[in-house]
């Protein structure tokens, strides 16, 4: 047995067999004048490979779940579907290599599938993408070294990337033990949203085999590889423990998050995707006090169309109805990293080109995701929120845009909802230093700790090095929410928080004491925090 020290960053217990994730380079060079028969040939070998894949795929899950064996069936039909081979086909006969006319091809179907208002088609083009992945992988020869355990693991990675957590079946990671990230990465944050326990900035991790058993804890960081029977006995028994706590807390479902003083409290829940609509309710949130809409561009290959986004919305509106929805635009940069935007390597991401920065100066980007929300507002209570906001300028531009969107919607007939609350995130400290004059350019204000913690203190949330000074409840930082919250009641809007101290409980009474209107947390959370407001 041998005990490592890392960062919980998501709290839980877990104790499985480890899974590593080997990081592969599924990336394609174009090449012309290629043989044609030495390409096809390759092409149609790889097929075949891939069908027989598929069948052990098939036959191995169906033992676990009949239905989620169906998707490699789909998959083969997929695999075989004249118009895919046909367009691989042609490319090949036009001189190119066959990596290249998959991957193509692939991604021609999938911007089709994207551009459809229909889900199901929709969910269709992550299908075309594991068949791209899988043939590529074939061409390639790369050893399918990724092959997904079926029973519960725990996932290991040298650095993980929150598109990455969103590939996997979350019912099967009982945990997540990584090299490097910090609790304020989006895959931390991911992990919490979705109850998986995490453990950061494992120095160690080295030392981890890739057999054997790992129990983690994601409060205190400990990792323990191949634990001997009394730790085992430990996990199994915490576990149980957990467990019951959170039976305890399904009393609170169904309760206002009300003091006994009377001070009640909106609780939202953060979300990143359609599937965590689904905790929402179980948690019983008052409302979604930050959707990460960056998550559906983190989880596409290419740009997501109004359309696809407009399903998306729509489907989040309607099933949350008649709760409040916030859906925060667009905010990639620093660790959000999304390929195809090709943003470049800067030295300072967190303080480059990132979230509404781009927005402002790629419009297109910005007005297809407005016109998709402004299109699915009708379906539910929809507010919308812009993130990294440092210039009153950013604002008025913003809602000329806004107003540019409504316009076109108007002339193409298409209704909306006239009354959508507009609000900002307090992220960094220039916003709350001008937060007088924002707050009568809004309807709400939703301070981000994560970022406002890093600004205030000048210390990078990734680094696990510093992560002793990033303290989110740092007199510096509690200043400024003070501040925002005070010229948010003067000029008459609500504040609230969605940074990661929203949960914290140890900071309840401070932002009770500045009448803060709502806290949002990962869903998972909400029941602890209704509790602890309740008991107040
Ligand atoms: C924040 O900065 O506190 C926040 C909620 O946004 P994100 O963590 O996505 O940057
Ligand atoms: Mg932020």
């Amino acid at each position: 047995m041998i005990i490592l020290q890392g960062i919980g960053a998501s709290e839980g217990l877990a104790i499985a067999e480890p899974f590593y994730l080997e990081k592969i380079d599924l990336s394609v060079t174009e090449l012309d004048n290629q043989n044609q028969d030495v390409e096809l040939k390759r092409f149609q070998d790889a097929l075949v490979k891939a069908e027989k894949q598929l069948d052990e795929l098939y036959l191995k899950t169906k033992e676990i779940n009949e239905e989620s064996a169906e998707v490699f069936e789909v998959h083969k039909m997929l695999i075989r579907d004249l118009d895919f081979t046909e367009g691989v086909e042609a490319l090949i006969k036009k001189g190119k290599n066959a990596e290249y006319a998959v991957d193509s091809t692939a991604l021609k179907y999938q911007k089709l599938l994207e551009a459809m208002d229909n889900e199901i088609m929709q969910a269709r083009s992550a299908d075309v993408l594991d068949i791209r992945n899988r043939l590529i992988k074939i061409l390639k020869q790369i050893e399918d070294v990724n092959t997904v355990p079926t029973e519960k693991f725990i996932l290991l990675s040298e650095e993980l990337l929150p598109s990455e957590i969103v590939k996997f079946d979350k019912r099967q990671v009982a945990g997540i033990v990584s090299k490097v990230g910090s609790i304020t990465s989006h895959a931390a944050i991911l992990a919490r949203t979705l109850n998986i326990p995490f453990v950061v900035g494992l120095n160690r991790f080295d030392e981890i085999p890739h057999f054997g058993i790992i129990a983690l804890d994601g409060q205190t960081g400990e990792v323990i590889i191949n634990p001997d029977k009394k730790k085992t006995e430990y996990y199994h028994k915490k576990i149980i423990e957990v467990e019951k706590l959170q039976k305890e807390l399904e009393g609170y479902r169904g309760k206002k998050a009300i003091t006994k003083s009377g001070k009640k409290v909106i609780i939202g829940a953060n979300i990143g995707n359609v599937q965590e609509v689904d905790l929402v309710i179980e948690n019983d949130a008052d409302a979604v006090g930050l959707f990460r809409s960056e998550f559906i561009y983190l989880d596409s290959n290419d740009y997501p169309s109004e359309n696809k986004q407009f399903a998306i919305y729509k489907n989040v509106l309607s099933k949350l109805a008649p709760k409040n929805v916030i859906i925060r635009t667009l905010d990639i940069g620093a660790d959000k990293v999304v390929d195809y935007f090709k943003l470049g390597k800067e030295d300072n991401p967190a303080l480059g080109y990132r979230a509404i920065r781009i927005c402002l100066n790629e419009p297109e980007i910005f007005k297809t995701q407005l016109r998709a929300l402004y299109r699915a507002s009708k379906y539910g209570n929809l507010s919308i929120m812009f993130p990294m906001i440092t210039h009153i300028e950013q604002v008025s531009e913003i809602k000329e845009i806004i107003k540019e969107v409504k316009q076109e919607l108007d002339q193409e007939n298409i209704a909306y909802d006239h009354d959508i609350q507009l609000g900002i995130m307090i992220e960094t400290p220039a916003a709350v230093m001008i937060s007088d004059k924002l707050a009568g350019m809004v309807d709400f204000f939703s301070i981000g700790t994560n970022d406002l913690t890093q600004y205030t203190l000048a210390c990078d949330r990734m680094n696990s090095k510093i992560s002793m000074l990033f303290n989110q409840g740092h007199e510096s930082v509690l200043n400024m929410i003070a501040l925002t919250a005070k010229n948010a009641h003067k000029a008459g809007i609500w504040v609230g928080i969605c940074g990661e101290s929203a949960g914290d409980l140890s900071l309840l009474d401070f932002y009770l004491e500045h009448n803060i209107d709502e806290l949002s947390v990962s869903p998972s959370k909400v029941l602890r925090l209704k509790k602890a407001i309740i008991e107040k």
